[in-house]
């Protein structure tokens, strides 16, 4: 799949749309699901244009794919979730149509605040 200028990630990392903002590097930028299910609900994205997971892995530099794995834990620690700083959290990411990806730019769910109990429904 080509990756999609207008998907709403795309607008949010442009200014053009607005986010709550938990986190800003050079390679992610972070902020609350519009929707959240738990108590804590982050999506992490990396600032390059990749449509999932796959894509990201195959075409993204080195420093790009360090930059999103630290972003992860930055934003982890930030909201009090990670294993230094709070009680753990659920991290995922949804890839293409069996995955039930909605949006086409990648992105980590952080769900915590709360045990997120089954893995899978
Ligand atoms: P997916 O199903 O692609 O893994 O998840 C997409 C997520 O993006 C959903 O959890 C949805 O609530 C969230 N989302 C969709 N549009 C917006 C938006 O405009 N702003 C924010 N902050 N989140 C959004």
């Amino acid at each position: 799949m080509t990756y999609d200028d207008n998907n709403i990630f795309a607008k949010i990392l442009r200014g053009e749309v607005p986010c709550k903002k938990i986190y800003e590097d050079d390679y992610v930028l972070s902020f609350y699901d519009i929707n959240p299910q738990k108590k804590i609900h982050a999506l992490v994205i990396p600032k390059g244009k990749y449509v999932d997971l796959d894509n990201f892995s195959e075409n993204a530099s080195s420093e790009e794919i360090v930059g999103l794995i630290k972003g992860i834990n930055t934003v982890a620690k930030k909201l009090n979730i990670s294993v230094d700083t709070g009680k753990g959290y659920r991290a995922l990411a949804n890839i293409s149509e069996h995955g039930g990806q909605e949006v086409p730019h990648l992105h980590f769910h952080l769900f915590g605040g709360e045990r997120i109990g089954k893995m899978v429904e």
